[in-house]
């Protein structure tokens, strides 16, 4: 686009492009005329929020006059409680990608630079973008991280490492060994971001939690999000956990009230929901493997060893097209050209009928388009 007022903005701004989020349910239906689409597009949980996250977000409905409480005193407890971890370590964030940008606008600027793999996730090179530094992409190894093509990048100049574990779009992960090397190679400059938005949903026996390698990596910052397994997409609730120096820089940069009440409350409640969190895995470990047979059937394949709330698939020819023609059959997936795999479709792990419809629809048009 020809943007006018581009030779105004911060010359970084030039590399910018919007992150691009799934389709939304009402602007497809506006569009074809329909009523029953299904969204597969944004890794939510299809069963939605538990019971008494719901009921702690209406309850403070008759409280919207009132700012939240800024400094998210509830919240920050109840997350280091669960983590076993001082509330000083706990940033709170708009989504877990405030917290992203929280640690880019206060370790990265011009001049300086962080490192990221091919095909991880967009916010790394947005964030990286905005503030000016510049990013360093690592070529990725059978679609996921390659450590060491990644250790090889860090200079005096890195500031932040971005390590999404598991990474979406491809699913790809880290087993504890490998990452705990990286982190003990990395120097003490350099801020290492390990983003676990999909932890809940790993169930992989080599899989680290790394909230619990802080005492060992002052420079680690974990995050975590309720917008995933806790299904809360919505109301934008994630946080980050550190040292608590880290956590101090953060929150000088972080904008006062950045998570809402009826957010904080909802979050509260969710995370004392273990039941919903074990109904989401239960419910997600079911269908994700019937879609994967589904989608083998078909004759695709899948990116090797992937785990998540999503399966990401090779259709084996540009997925432009086939992805227009789902949308026709009111299907909502995520094609990641823009993450370089211009082949592959994102696929989330909807309600069992919702699977039914995809896998149904995508038989069709790989018939028709054959
Ligand atoms: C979904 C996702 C997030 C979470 O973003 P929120 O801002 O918390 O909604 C973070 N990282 C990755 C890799 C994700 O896929």
């Amino acid at each position: 686009m020809n943007n006018p007022f581009l030779d105004r903005a911060a010359p970084q701004i030039a590399g910018l492009t919007p992150y691009v989020p799934g389709k939304p349910v009402t602007e497809l239906e506006r569009e074809l005329g329909i009523t029953d689409s299904v969204k597969l597009a944004s890794n939510e949980n299809p069963l939605g929020c538990g019971d008494a996250a719901r009921a702690a977000y209406l309850a403070e409905a008759e409280e919207l006059g009132r700012y939240p409480d800024g400094g998210g005193f509830a919240l920050r407890a109840a997350i280091a409680a669960h983590h076993g971890l001082a509330a000083e370590q706990v940033t709170l964030g708009n989504g877990s990608n405030d917290v992203l940008d929280q640690i880019a606008r206060v370790f990265l600027y011009p001049g300086g630079e962080s490192i990221f793999s091919e095909h991880a996730f967009a916010v790394y090179q947005i964030a990286t973008t905005a503030v000016g530094a510049t990013p360093r992409v690592a070529p990725a190894r059978d679609y996921g991280h390659d450590l060491e093509a990644m250790a090889a990048l860090v200079s005096e100049r890195t500031g932040v490492v971005w390590i999404a574990n598991p990474n979406n779009p491809t699913g790809t992960w880290i087993a504890a060994e490998p990452l705990r090397d990286f982190l003990s190679a990395l120097p003490e400059h350099c801020i290492a971001v390990v983003d676990e938005a999909y932890f809940e949903y790993v169930e992989e026996s080599e899989y680290p939690d790394t909230s619990t390698w802080l005492e060992h990596f002052p420079n680690l910052i974990v995050t975590r999000t309720f917008a995933k397994i806790h299904g809360l997409a919505a109301l934008r609730v994630g946080y980050g956990l550190s040292h608590p120096a880290v956590a101090e820089l953060l929150n000088r940069v972080r904008h006062p009230f950045n998570v809402n009440a009826p957010a904080q409350a909802a979050a509260v409640a969710a995370l004392a929901d273990r039941e919903h969190v074990r109904r989401s895995l239960a419910h997600n470990r079911a269908e994700l493997a019937r879609v994967r047979d589904g989608l083998r059937a078909l004759g695709l394949a899948l990116i090797p060893a992937s785990v998540g709330n999503f399966v990401t698939v090779d259709l084996g020819r540009l997925a432009g097209p086939i992805n227009q023609a789902l949308l026709g059959e009111g299907v909502i997936c995520r094609p990641v050209a823009n993450y370089g795999l211009p082949h592959h479709l994102r696929i989330s792990i909807g309600l069992a009928s919702e699977n039914d419809r995809l896998l149904a629809a995508l038989a069709a048009v790989l018939k028709r388009t054959a």
